[in-house]
């Protein structure tokens, strides 16, 4: 299966721009369910920008703003 790394990257929302898995959507994912997390993507930036991806933040944008991502 290709890489599509650099596809990816032009969605990504992640505002911590040294991170080496940026654009690898697939071990970002790992990366952060692994540690109980969501990654950037989920988020509104005004929530991501927090470098917060834990469950609890998630719920309380969504609680707040709804399902946003934009
Ligand atoms: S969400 Fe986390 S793992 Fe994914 S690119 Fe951003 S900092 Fe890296």
């Amino acid at each position: 299966m290709e890489c599509i790394s650099k596809v990816n990257l032009q969605k990504c929302n992640c505002s911590y721009a040294s991170c080496s898995r940026r654009g690898k959507c697939c071990e970002c994912l790992h990366y952060h369910r692994r540690l109980g997390e969501l990654p950037a993507c989920v988020f509104h930036e005004d929530y991501e920008r927090s470098y917060d991806r834990s469950v609890e933040n998630f719920i309380r944008m969504v609680g707040s703003m709804g399902m946003r991502t934009s």
